[in-house]
């Protein structure tokens, strides 16, 4: 989500954020509940009475949504799971859990707790709907929130994922099949489908009769769209890196780099003729350390003639190795972590090649195909 957002406070602890789009959607709700919902139900009364009710019924709304999301919060926390913020933003609210759930169970308690919340908080409205002797403001605010609550709690349980409903799905799937990124890929389908279908809705009601509500179909649809479409990416990609062993992906017959070597005839001889970003580097047959573009790049080039590979390589340390049966997860970690875009590949003191992002990002592309 780009754009700004500001931390307004905390609620048991995690940080509540509103995103800059939510000040648009709560002024048009505003207005649009002022402007027609509460005329409509509410005749004979001023202006500013209508506005008012438009922006407690609008405030109401996103406390709703808010309720909802903490409801996904507290259950989540008590797996341990912890939980980066809550954002309000155009399209209600985001709960940034840090951690996929640890059983199919926890995934659907945490899920289904949203809804649930919703369902609650509608029958509440309801009944404050209902009392006998209710001034009418009241009931018109109350019917506005139990039948919005109502619709939060039904479209959240459509069985597409990032959906709270396509999370019941992936819980069952996953404990039906045992296998996670199946379950994520199955039900991110399934919110991928529901997605076109929003926005094709959206298209024919554009089309049909230019409302505001098929453009908001059409933009609610591209959002679960894309975030079902990038879930989807994620888990295959997770998946074909599952099984793969660092050997798999290494570069076998690495070239090496004298330590005596001028920088000048490193880039010469090896780096501009076998186009590599980095190379081993060698000192009487041992391994002494790693010289890449990086390193260079921060050279004068007039220094290159006299400065030597062994005085500007990052010298060998354990970090920079990695052995060829480890996971390929565990070099990428590595290199991530410690940014870097290349480890050797050693068994017991033997250089038998190099990893690096490039050559595994080719790969698994090739695999992909
Ligand atoms: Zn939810």
């Amino acid at each position: 989500m780009g754009g700004r957002s500001w931390q307004i406070g905390r609620i048991f602890g995690i940080p509540l954020r509103i995103h800059i789009s939510w000040f648009l959607v709560f002024a048009l709700v505003s207005w649009s509940l002022a402007r027609h919902y509460f005329p409509a139900v509410l005749t004979h009364r001023f202006a500013w009475q209508y506005w008012s009710l438009g922006v407690t019924a609008a405030l109401l709304l996103f406390a709703s949504v808010l309720v909802h999301e903490l409801g996904h919060c507290l259950v989540a926390m008590r797996y341990r799971i912890p939980i980066a913020q809550i954002t309000l933003f155009i399209f209600g609210g985001m709960a940034q859990i840090k951690r996929e759930a640890p059983t199919p169970k926890a995934e659907f308690l945490i899920a289904i707790a949203g809804p649930i919340v919703s369902i609650v908080l509608g029958l509440c409205f309801w009944v404050l709907a209902e009392l006998p002797g209710a001034p009418p403001a009241l009931v018109a605010v109350s019917e506005h929130l139990r039948n919005i609550n109502l619709m939060l709690a039904i479209f959240n349980l459509v069985p597409g994922y990032p959906l709270d409903g396509g999370r019941v799905l992936r819980a069952g799937l996953w404990a039906w099949s045992k296998n996670f990124h199946q379950a994520t890929r199955y039900s991110a389908r399934v919110g991928q489908g529901f997605a076109a279908l929003l926005m094709l809705f959206g298209v024919y009601d554009v089309v049909a009769g230019l409302e505001i509500g098929g453009v908001w179909f059409l933009l609610i649809g591209a959002f679960l769209y894309t975030a079902a479409h990038s879930t989807h990416r994620q888990v295959s990609f997770q998946e074909s890196l599952l099984g793969l062993r660092v050997g798999d992906v290494m570069t076998p017959d690495v070239v090496m780099l004298g330590a005596g070597l001028t920088l000048d005839e490193a880039v010469d001889k090896y780096f501009l003729r076998f186009g590599f970003g980095g190379f081993p580097v060698v000192d009487g047959g041992r391994l002494v350390g790693m010289l890449s573009l990086k390193e260079l790049k921060a050279i004068p080039r007039e220094r290159w003639r006299v400065l030597t590979v062994g005085e500007v390589m990052v010298p060998y340390g354990f970090y920079s190795e990695i052995h060829p049966d480890e996971p390929i997860t565990a070099a990428m970690e590595r290199m991530f972590h410690d940014d870097r875009s290349r480890l050797v590949v050693m068994d017991s003191e033997k250089v038998l090649g190099l990893v690096t992002r490039s050559g595994i990002a080719r790969f698994l592309d090739l695999r992909q195909r």
